[in-house]
């Protein structure tokens, strides 16, 4: 073992040593390896960034692209040779009921539904090895209309159907959930409606008592009168054209009316049957 050489018993070999070491402390190459599963393919990002020759030739930069942080696993690096292929199957994870995740490929496969997000990488790394042929697709599940007989069932089919079963449990309990939020839903809308309807119709029915009782109010007089009349209760076609003439209303207007009208008609012609169960 070398001493620690001091100022005074430091050679002019040990200095220039320590200076290439210095030198390449401070230029080490930072190496990113390729996100395809099988390869090996690495670059180094610093020269790649500062635009200078690569260490080695082989870590050259050129043609890699680099995955952004919302796909998969936080995204990664893909050498020339595999962006075609990582694009086409380009991954995302999406969160399902029950604190669960899967992957999203744009090849339209997705993974089965996942409690630990760390095996959705995995996941996606066995599908892109499946799709480019590397793997063999494993076998796929026993459809439930080929029954086994009995003398043919082994460990293994019986631990298929346990696991098939447990899954059933958990999709029938997020189904359940499904059901609930979108149940919540409905309700909500339908009490808000009910409330936007009952509004509009005491509007209306106001509108018509004035016209009958009240103050034999003529509400085709006044062009604004008109307006309200004709988007809340409606005219009939003669009456919207005599209408329309009288107060001028051009061919867009009579057009608008309409439509606001007919976007009315749900909630003030039908009768609110809607009881409170
Ligand atoms: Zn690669
Ligand atoms: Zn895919």
């Amino acid at each position: 073992m070398t001493e620690t050489p001091t100022l005074a018993t430091l050679t002019e070999e040990q200095l220039g040593e320590l200076i290439s070491d210095s030198h390449a402390f401070r230029n080490q190459p930072a190496l990113r390896t390729c996100l395809f599963p099988p390869c090996m393919r690495q670059y180094d990002v610093i020269s790649c960034m500062k635009g200078e020759a690569p260490p080695r030739p082989e870590w050259s930069g050129d043609g890699w692209r680099v995955l952004g942080s919302a796909a998969l696993a936080g995204g990664g690096h893909i050498c020339p040779e595999h962006v075609a292929i990582v694009t086409a199957h380009m991954a995302r994870p999406v969160e399902v009921p029950n604190g669960r995740w899967m992957v999203a490929c744009a090849c339209d496969w997705m993974s089965r539904p996942q409690t630990y997000g760390g095996l959705l990488r995995p996941l996606w790394e066995e599908h892109v090895l499946t799709v480019t042929g590397a793997l063999t697709a494993p076998p796929a599940v026993t459809e439930p209309s080929e029954r086994l007989p009995l003398a043919d069932h082994t460990e293994q089919t019986l631990a298929d159907l346990y696991e098939l079963l447990e899954d059933t449990d958990a999709d029938r309990e997020q189904t359940h959930d499904a059901a609930r939020a979108m149940y919540k839903a409905w309700d909500w809308h339908r009490h808000a409606l009910g409330g936007v309807s009952r509004a509009v119709v005491a509007v209306c029915n106001m509108m018509r008592t004035s016209a009958d009782f009240l103050d034999h109010r003529d509400w085709m007089a006044d062009r604004i009168d008109a307006y309200l009349w004709a988007v809340l209760i409606g005219f009939d076609d003669d009456t919207l054209t005599q209408v329309a003439a009288t107060h001028r209303w051009d061919e867009h207007r009579v057009k608008y009316v309409r439509e606001m009208r007919a976007l009315l008609a749900p909630i003030t012609t039908a009768p609110a049957t809607d009881k409170e169960s």
